[in-house]
C-alpha cells in the first residue's frame, strides 16, 4: 500500500513550498503526491509544517469568479465561524441578486 510510503527529503521540501503558497490546496497538494488528504495532512501535523491558506492573510478566494479578494469584499455571514464572511464576493452576490430579480420580474409579465 502507498499509504505508509515515507516521505523521501526532496518530497518534504516541496510539500513545505506548497504549503507556503495558498494558492494550492490540501487536494491539490494530495493529487500531487499521489497520497489522500489525510495522508497530507498528518504529514503537515507531524512535520508541523503550516498550511498558508488566503484567509490566514486576510484575503480569501470568491467561489463564483475565482478571484483573490480581501476579506472586506465579503458581506457579513454568521454562519462562516472563523471570518463570519460570505463565501461569494460581494460583487458575484450582487450580480446573483440581480439575475434572481429579472428572472422573478419576468415571471411576473
Ligand atoms: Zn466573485
Amino acid at each position: 500500500m502507498r499509504k505508509n510510503k515515507s516521505w523521501a527529503l526532496e518530497d518534504l521540501e516541496k510539500l513545505e513550498e506548497f504549503c507556503n503558497n495558498p494558492d494550492y490546496s490540501t487536494n491539490d497538494i494530495a493529487k500531487y503526491f499521489g497520497r489522500s488528504i489525510n495522508n497530507i495532512n498528518a504529514t503537515i501535523n507531524y512535520y508541523r509544517i503550516k498550511k498558508i491558506r488566503y484567509e490566514d492573510t486576510g484575503y480569501r478566494r470568491c467561489c463564483v469568479c475565482n478571484l483573490v479578494l480581501p476579506l472586506d469584499e465579503y458581506h457579513y455571514n454568521c454562519q462562516d465561524k472563523k471570518h463570519h464572511k460570505t463565501f461569494i464576493c460581494k460583487h458575484c452576490s450582487s450580480e446573483r441578486c440581480k439575475k434572481y430579480y429579472y428572472r422573478k420580474k419576468g415571471e411576473c409579465d
